[in-house]
Parts: C-alpha cells; sequence; structure tokens
C-alpha cells in the first residue's frame, strides 16, 4: 500500500497549531524552576545596587595618584577600612586621602577608583601608592549590569538555576508563570503486567510507564499513572475518563496500530477526541495519534519501548513545552557527520539512534548504536540523540553530514 504520511515537520505544525497553552499562576519564586515565564519580568532594583569595589585595596581620588609608578611611589593619609556590608561611609574622601575597602564594599563619596592592594605598601597612618589608576578602575558601579525597569527575564523562558538566582538577586517575590501540566499516564496491552511480577509465557513487563515517567521528571511534569489497561474499550474508556479529569495531557502507549485489539484511536473518537492526526512518516513511531478530547491532548504512541521513547522526544516534550508557552519548544538540532555507512530504505524519516564523538577537528560525528530495531531497548543505551536520515535519502556515505537531534538538551 503507498500511503502518503505526514511529514514529522507537518505534524509538528498540526500540533502547535491546535495546543492552548495553559492557565498563567502567579507563584513564589522559590517554587518556579521548571516553569516557564508567562510574563517580561522587569528589574525592581539597580545591579549593582551601588557602586563598589572588585578588587582589595585603597579608594583614591584618581587625580591624586596621577604619575604614581613603582619608582615615584605617592603617599596618601589612609582615612578608614571599609569592609563589604559596611553601610556607605559618610565621610566624604579628601585630597591626599585614601580608604582602605575590600572587595564588595561600597565606594565613599569623592573616591573614583581603586588601586589593587598588591600596588600599595602600608604604613602605620599612610600608605604608600605605586601605580596610577583611570577614573572608574576596578569599580563596579550601580546599574552597571541592569538598570530598574530595564527586562530581567524574558516572558516563554523556563525557569533554571541562573533565572532563579536572578530572582533571587532582585528580591523578586512573585512571578507568573505556567507550571508544567500535569501527565496521565496509561500502558496499554493484555501481555502488561507490573515489573516486579514474575512472568509466564505470553507476558511482558511493563516499560513504557516507566520510562515515560522518567522523561516527565525530567520535565518537572507531575504524572498520574493509570496503570496497566487491557485491551478491551469499556476498561480503556474508564481510565481515559480519569486521565482527563485528573491530567492536562494523556500519553498512552501501546494499541495505536492496526491489529485487531488496538482500540484506541476508534475508542477515542467514539468518546468525542478530535483526531488531529494518526500516523506519521517517522521511523520509528510511525502509528503516532495525537487528538484533542475535551480540549486536553491526547498522545497514543506506539507500544515499542524504543517508538515510545522516540516519539516523546520527537512529539510530546515539544507540546509540553508549548502548552508552557515556551519560546524554546522545538527540540534543539545540531549538525554531524555519519561515522560509517547506513542506509533508509523505505520513504519515512528514519531518527537513527547514535553515540555522538569527536573527529580529530572536534567536529561531532554520529555512530549508530547498533541494532536499530524498536523494540530494542538496549539501542537507546549510551544513545546521545538521533541522527536524522530524511526519507527520499537511500544512503548516506561515512563522513556526510547529518541533522542531529540530541536527546538531552538540558533545557
Ligand atoms: P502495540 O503498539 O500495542 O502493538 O505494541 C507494540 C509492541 O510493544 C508489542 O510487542 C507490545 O507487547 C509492546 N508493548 C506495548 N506496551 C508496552 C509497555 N508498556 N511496556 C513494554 N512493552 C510494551
Ligand atoms: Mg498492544
Amino acid at each position: 500500500m503507498n500511503e502518503s504520511l505526514l511529514s514529522y515537520r507537518e505534524a509538528l505544525r498540526l500540533i502547535e497549531d491546535h495546543l492552548t497553552p495553559l492557565p498563567i499562576r502567579r507563584i513564589n519564586w522559590r517554587c518556579s524552576i521548571g516553569a516557564a515565564l508567562a510574563e517580561d519580568v522587569a528589574a525592581i532594583e539597580n545591579l549593582p545596587p551601588f557602586t563598589n569595589t572588585s578588587m582589595d585595596g585603597y579608594a583614591v581620588r584618581s587625580e591624586d595618584v596621577q604619575g604614581a609608578s613603582e619608582n615615584r611611589p605617592v603617599r596618601l593619609h589612609v582615612a578608614e577600612a571599609i569592609f563589604a556590608g559596611d553601610s556607605p561611609s559618610r565621610q566624604t574622601l579628601q585630597p591626599g586621602w585614601a580608604a582602605k575597602i575590600m572587595t564588595g564594599a561600597p565606594l565613599p563619596q569623592g573616591a573614583d577608583a581603586v588601586i589593587m592592594v598588591e600596588y600599595t605598601k602600608t604604613h602605620n597612618d599612610s600608605v604608600d601608592i605605586f601605580s596610577s589608576a583611570q577614573p572608574g578602575e576596578n569599580l563596579r558601579p550601580e546599574g552597571e549590569e541592569i538598570r530598574r525597569g530595564d527586562v530581567l527575564l524574558p516572558l516563554g523562558i523556563a525557569v533554571g538555576p541562573v533565572e532563579r538566582g536572578l530572582l533571587a538577586q532582585q528580591g523578586i517575590r512573585e512571578v507568573s508563570v505556567r507550571q508544567p501540566p500535569r501527565a496521565a499516564l496509561l500502558a496499554t496491552g493484555d501481555e502488561l503486567v507490573e515489573p516486579e511480577s514474575e512472568i509466564v509465557p505470553g507476558q511482558i513487563r511493563n516499560v513504557n510507564a516507566y520510562t515515560l515517567a522518567a522523561e516527565l521528571e525530567r520535565l518537572r511534569c507531575p504524572v498520574a499513572d493509570l496503570g496497566i489497561g487491557r485491551d478491551d474499550p469499556g476498561a480503556l474508556r474508564d481510565l481515559i475518563r480519569r486521565g482527563v479529569e485528573e491530567a492536562d495531557l494523556l500519553i498512552a502507549s501501546g494499541g495505536v496500530s492496526a491489529g485487531e485489539r488496538d482500540f484506541l484511536p476508534g475508542l477515542l473518537r467514539d468518546m468525542g477526541m478530535r483526531t488531529i492526526f494518526h500516523k506519521a512518516s517517522v521511523k520509528p513511531g510511525k502509528p503516532i495519534l495525537f487528538g484533542l478530547l475535551d480540549e486536553r491532548p491526547i498522545f497514543g504512541l506506539p507500544g515499542n519501548v524504543v517508538s515510545v521513547i522516540a516519539s516523546f522526544h520527537l512529539f510530546v516534550k515539544p507540546s509540553i513545552k508549548l502548552m508552557m508557552g515556551r519560546k524554546d519548544w522545538r527540540n534543539t538540532t545540531m549538525f554531524a557527520r555519519m561515522g560509517q555507512l547506513v542506509h533508509n530504505p523505505g520513504s519515512r524519516t528514519h531518527f537513527m539512534r547514535c553515540r555522538l564523538s569527536h573527529m580529530p577537528s572536534g567536529a561531532p560525528i554520529a555512530y549508530p548504536t547498533g541494532k536499530q530495531e524498536s523494540g530494542m531497548l538496549t539501542s537507546l543505551l549510551g544513545a546521545d540523540g538521533f541522527a536524522v536520515i530524511p526519507g527520499d535519502v537511500d544512503t548516506v556515505e561515512e563522513f556526510t553530514e547529518v541533522e542531529f537531534i540530541p536527546l538531552r538538551d538540558d533545557r
């Protein structure tokens, strides 16, 4: 049969067109890791908040130390010592005077430069300065990094360590965000038992619920595990209902292909789901199903253990980020050279599991991780991502450049 299937790009476009962003909530900054900002966050203070020194040394008036050198030091009176944490000195530094000062301490009035301690020699209540200074030298001026009212963090980025650090630095207590969606997981199949179970021939252990839950944890999505659904429309219907009630999106695995007990596409349609697409021209993961039931996104991922992980990365992860209003929802891509000759028979885009290495020049090079069967989870062991072999390319010669989608982009 010669079907014309939706391309990966077209499928992503359909997802983008049909997902609605989650509601916005105001939350405490401490709990913001993993959430996406739903507003531009403006700085509420100048940074640095006051002009301070970036070096231990002596605060001076630069005109006083003009021409100072190793051989011709300038001697200044020492007024006081200022430490980090001291409030700004009330004394104005007078001509001919210096103040001892430590990194992070506020610069006294009148001073306009700091001489590093290495270029000074202290006497009882005076100091020899062995170097001249430009106005502003070794200073961190107020507002140098950011000014009150400037955009500190833009809308649509996820809060990570740096972003939370900036919120802490500014004393910003609340932010408007979209939090990671709650995901309901449903593993379907009469052959499935839970991992702790002994198995009899014919049975296998549920893997997908556990790989998916781990992927979701990385994105900080709360998970509602619906357990194992038998290949029975009545039982599946109840679980799907529960999933849609309890979660923002439902991810099912298994039962979306053309087998006689692959009930999900028909059942979901009967339950009122709007099918947005079923099947895409991708390998692995061709039978993927995406639709909306009560405006909740539903993903039916093909049950093979590799297909599940691949389709999670290719379709579900970008969808979760889109629901959060993240501007960086698309998977990161890079280029790599193929480490060996590979073939892509058939017409689907092959997302080939590969390990990345580096050529002597430092350029990335991708080596397939052995057998590429979509039922072999070991083919993902040690894989750094997917080399993308387009459907209309039959043979990729060694060292040919291909697109590469890393499995971890840490965002
Ligand atoms: P299906 O998509 O239901 O036709 O399943 C395809 C293959 O994946 C079959 O060999 C199933 O036994 C297997 N499979 C389905 N669900 C799971 C699961 N949760 N864990 C491990 N393997 C599964
Ligand atoms: Mg099945």
